[in-house]
């Protein structure tokens, strides 16, 4: 987090502004956009949001009204539990 802050620059972007940057060769450079992605949601009532995937070891930010979200992607996982629900529905009306 600290390389992310010391090589940071700030840019305008329209009436505020964000940090960039530069180009460099450095390998560790690529994360530093994500320390400051994650240092911002740690910081934010967002936080709140922040779920795990019950399909999957992904995280993500569950920004539907009721907070009822509960896959990463309902075209991967979310399709995944569905067929998962409906043959064990299917397997338990042939049991019976
Ligand atoms: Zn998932």
């Amino acid at each position: 987090m600290t390389d992310a802050l010391t090589y940071a620059e700030l840019a305008s972007e329209g009436a505020t502004y964000e940090l960039t940057w530069p180009e460099t060769t450095r390998l560790d450079a690529m994360l530093w956009p994500i320390a400051v992605a994650a240092s911002e949601l740690l910081t934010s009532l967002q936080l709140s949001r922040l779920k795990k995937c019950a399909g999957c070891p992904w995280l993500f930010l569950d920004q539907s009204k009721n907070l009822s979200r509960r896959w990463c992607t309902m075209d991967d996982c979310g399709t995944h539990e569905r067929i998962r629900r409906y043959a064990n529905r299917r397997a338990a009306r042939r049991r019976s």
